[in-house]
């Protein structure tokens, strides 16, 4: 069986403090902090034991995991697996990256969302550019409120061109809504940003949420994404692979890329083909021309 994992364990906190985000600065006691370590070894060897099927992990934490070893570790040890065939997570690049020579690279993936407000854009491109020369596959990608527009455009010039930059369109809290001209703005940064500014009708479409994807926390509960909360079981319990089946889904929309690229009648399979986890498309879509140099580069 083919299997894709989204693990989420109880780990929210963060190094950062974006204003918006509930996890910023936020710090974890030791028990906690054990505890998170605690559920991850267990997952870790649960996926070690599936060596009849090909697994996926994608670690996509409330907070930053990348800053801690154990999680560090724990995607080197995945990359090492002969049945695990790709393992990425979701980070906003502040670690250093030394960990990585211990990872299997080329099975490695990084979602490095760049926070302008907390790192210095020189710093988020040359942690770009190590990725690369580590033969490490990786999205970039930015928030995208309209205060951020011009820092998108130049980080767009600034990184390499075979570097995606996705912008994540704010479909809630923006402070106005996008006009059309501020669309065509970030699409010119990202030609997908179309597909991210829309919720996606969803209710009774085939999604692979609950078959071959599934979100599990930190206890083994398995669900069929991060967006409906109804358990479909636990991976800990023996016979777990009997809750893997289709299942059309029950919300009315579904907005965020980490689920809508599981739905089968967006095709997004074929955009982003082995790179679907990390946000990566198969082909290089932006042209640089697309991006008017607006500013100087500040730094
Ligand atoms: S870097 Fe991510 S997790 Fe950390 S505060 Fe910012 S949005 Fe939240
Ligand atoms: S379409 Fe979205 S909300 Fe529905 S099951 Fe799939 S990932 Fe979950």
């Amino acid at each position: 069986m083919k299997l894709t994992v989204l693990y989420r364990g109880p780990l929210s906190s963060c190094n950062y403090g974006c204003e918006y985000c509930p996890f910023g600065k936020w710090k974890h006691t030791d028990e906690e902090l054990a505890k998170d370590r605690a559920d991850l070894e267990r997952f870790l060897a649960w996926v070690e034991a599936r060596t009849g099927d090909t697994v996926s992990v994608f670690f996509t934490p409330w907070g930053e995991a990348l800053i801690w070893p154990w999680y560090q570790q724990a995607l080197a040890r995945l990359t090492h697996l002969p049945h695990v065939e790709r393992v990425a997570a979701q980070t906003n690049l502040s670690c250093k990256l030394d960990w990585v020579k211990d990872c299997r690279a080329e099975k490695l993936g990084i979602w490095a969302t760049y926070h302008p407000e907390w790192m210095k854009r020189r710093r988020f491109v040359a942690q770009c550019e190590a990725l690369t020369s580590l033969g490490v596959r990786h999205s970039a990608g930015m928030v995208g409120f309209l205060r951020f527009a011009e820092e998108a455009e130049a980080l767009r010039r600034e990184l390499s061109d075979d570097t995606y930059l996705w912008i994540n369109a704010v479909k809630d809290g923006q402070e106005e809504p996008y006009s059309p001209e501020d669309v065509a703005r970030f699409t010119a940064v990202d030609p997908l940003f179309p597909v991210n500014n829309v919720r996606h009708p969803s209710l009774g479409r085939a999604c692979r949420g609950g078959e071959s994807v599934i979100s599990v926390d930190g206890e083994g509960t398995a669900r069929r994404c991060h967006f409906i909360d109804e358990p479909i079981g636990n991976i800990y319990a023996p016979d777990f692979d009997q809750s893997l089946r289709p299942r059309p889904c029950a919300k009315t929309t579904c907005g965020c890329h980490i689920g809508y690229v599981h739905m089968d009648y967006l095709e997004l399979d074929r955009v982003f083909g082995s790179g679907i986890l990390e946000r990566v498309p198969v082909k290089p879509l932006w042209r640089r021309q697309d991006v008017a140099p607006r500013v100087s580069p500040r730094e």
